[in-house]
């Protein structure tokens, strides 16, 4: 005799069928993990090292893919850029960075996020309005969120992009330049964009105890950045020498494996109140 089948396990059925796995890396399956929400955040503490103090947190997206597992973001945000799904990704990890501000009031109102953004969303005439409508929504102030973008994204094309960090600039948010050093921009072009931290890249970070030329340019770019009145944050930081060194050099806060991993954001409250 014929089992009936349940109403639920009908649902389960038909869902499973209009939503198959798919099994490769590809824009499809991007686009689907994207709409049932499996791209997810993690959240990487920065240490103020003045006071050695956790100061805020920086937003990295993973991808938990069923057939492969933890996609790096190294893969799926270039595939994202090229799809013409950066926009969503963006979107969906601002949503949740703004949710984990709201949450963190509760453990200290100072706490920031930052969230990494494309130059392919600086093109975007409506970015601006439509993340300053999300801090609305969910209550938090903009300047509680770093939006962070890379050298050789803010310089490939230097009037764009100045163009979209002012708006965004305009909203309250701030601004962060993400792996400085290895872009060559000028000075010239770097003073007239609205940043107002600068990260300095893990390449001369991981090398400045080892290396001469890496030490002087961790002691350089520091030097520039608080002339231009732009706070400095190492990341990379994976040994206490280099943290030591960073300390010397006047870098103002650090990130990096030696201080935490990037956790879940359930383990945030445990780092903070270390
Ligand atoms: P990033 O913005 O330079 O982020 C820092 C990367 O270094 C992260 O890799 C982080 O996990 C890793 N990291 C942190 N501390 C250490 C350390 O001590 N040693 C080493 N070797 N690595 C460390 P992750 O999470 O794989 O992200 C890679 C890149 O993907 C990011 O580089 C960023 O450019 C991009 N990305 C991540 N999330 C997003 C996002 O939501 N949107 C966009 N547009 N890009 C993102
Ligand atoms: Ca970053
Ligand atoms: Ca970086
Ligand atoms: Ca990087």
């Amino acid at each position: 005799c014929v089992k009936p089948v349940r109403a639920a396990e009908l649902r389960d059925l038909l869902s499973t069928h209009a939503y198959p796995e798919k099994a490769e890396i590809d824009s499809d399956a991007l686009a689907m993990a994207v709409a049932r929400e499996e791209i997810h955040l993690h959240f990487q503490p920065k240490l103020r090292l003045s006071d050695r103090r956790i100061v805020g947190f920086e937003a990295l997206a993973r991808w938990r893919h069923a057939a492969h597992g933890q996609v790096p973001p190294d893969i799926f945000i270039p595939l994202a850029e090229r799809s013409g799904l950066i926009s969503e990704v963006t979107q969906r990890v601002f949503g949740q960075a703004a949710r984990t501000v709201r949450s963190l009031d509760a453990l200290d109102p100072a706490l920031g996020v930052s969230v990494n953004i494309s130059s392919i969303d600086l093109q975007d005439g409506h970015l601006a309005d439509r993340l300053a409508a999300t801090c609305r929504d969910e209550g938090v102030k903009p300047d509680r969120i770093t939006l962070e973008l890379t050298e050789t994204a803010a310089m490939s094309d230097p009037s764009r992009a100045k163009a979209g960090l002012v708006r965004l600039r305009l909203k309250g948010f701030k601004l962060s330049v993400d792996d400085f050093g290895i872009g060559y921009s000028s000075l010239a072009l770097l003073r007239q964009m609205p940043f107002s931290e600068l990260k300095i890249d893990r390449s001369f970070v991981r090398d400045c105890t080892t290396s001469r030329d890496s030490s002087a340019i961790v002691g350089a770019v520091t030097a520039m950045a608080h002339a231009l009145e732009l706070s400095v944050v190492a990341e990379g930081v994976e040994d206490a020498d280099i943290l030591t060194h960073l300390v010397e050099a006047g870098v103002d806060e650090a990130q990096g494996y030696w201080i935490s991993r990037p956790v879940e954001v359930e383990n945030i409250a445990d780092l903070v109140s270390k």
